[in-house]
């Protein structure tokens, strides 16, 4: 069975988690309260915040599904459903750290004439440049060329700190789709200079992610999934997360060697090959299999 989970908001002062299921969207927040006092004496924290979710180790496909299968049972689905206006949010709002891999996909590092690394290359993303399913990708004047870079989202669950690839995936809370937009010629620029380039990957808007977070219990590893990029509904990129260098257990041990990961961390895998511009007007569509589509607006920041 497959769930997915959202964060979404209504006005400024309402915040909750939603789900996917059965292809219906469902207020979870609301929908956890009730399982509570149907089944646990009220006994429980409320669940608001993706965030605080995966913190306190709820972000299990079990829990999911154990919820939506009593509501479901004592017919009281409907009573959730999540109608009227509402916007879904970056699934986690402020992770601690978001990381980056480099030349993760053979095709791309030959396409920028570069040899696949032998370890895996990470730099930050700084989370204020987060954006939301349906946001807008500001360009900034001056900086030349921005482009797009389709990703698999790994969030973090589980903490921790030398963790082995074999253990890896007990330390994923579930998967997303990442746009980890570039301004290029800033990049070739740094690059040129020596520089770290950590500015051309973190302008403001220049992390769209989302829609949703699929748990790991829905996707059993190895990966291999489908992603694709359409820019104006042109297809750009198209690979599979099987054909990454280094896999996803690989990326969390390596980097849980340098750093403790925490819970809702992002991991950006790497994109594969077909990187190319994005300008105002454009709609970018970065979809992956069984996870979803995130999509963008690109507009000129005034
Ligand atoms: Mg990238």
């Amino acid at each position: 069975m497959l769930v997915k989970a959202f964060s979404y908001r209504r006005g400024d002062d309402l915040a909750g988690i939603g789900v996917i299921w059965r292809s219906q969207a469902y207020d979870f927040t609301l929908a956890w309260e009730a399982f509570k006092n149907l089944e646990a004496g009220g006994r429980g924290p409320s669940l608001q915040f993706l965030q605080v979710m995966i913190e306190l180790g709820y972000f299990e496909l079990e829990t999911f599904l154990e919820v939506m299968e009593a509501l479901e049972k004592r017919g009281l689905l409907p009573e959730f459903r999540l109608q009227g206006k509402y916007a879904i949010d970056v699934p986690v709002a402020r992770p601690q750290k978001i990381l980056c891999v480099g030349r993760n996909y053979r095709e791309h590092a030959e396409e920028w004439g570069a040899s696949v690394p032998d370890e895996p290359i990470v730099f930050a993303k700084l989370p204020s440049a987060l954006l939301p399913h349906g946001g807008t990708i500001l360009v900034p004047k001056g900086v030349g060329s921005v482009e797009h870079e389709i990703e698999l989202g790994v969030v973090i669950g589980k903490g921790g700190v030398d963790i082995s690839p074999d253990r890896a995936w007990d330390h994923i809370a579930g998967y997303t789709v990442v746009n980890d937009v570039t301004a290029r010629a800033l990049q070739l620029e740094d690059f040129r200079r020596g520089w770290p380039w950590l500015r051309s990957k973190s302008f403001d808007t220049f992390c769209p992610v989302g829609p949703y977070v699929v748990p790991r219990g829905c996707i059993r590893g190895p990966l291999d999934l489908r992603l694709e990029l359409r820019v104006n509904g042109q297809l750009r990129q198209r690979a599979r997360t099987s054909e990454m260098v280094f896999d996803v257990p690989t990326l969390v041990s390596t980097i849980s060697r340098w750093c403790t990961l925490h819970p809702g961390d992002l991991i950006c895998t790497g994109t594969p090959a077909g990187t190319g511009p994005i300008r105002p007007g454009d709609v970018v569509e970065a979809e992956i299999e069984g996870i979803g589509t995130l999509r963008s607006y690109v507009a000129a920041r005034e």
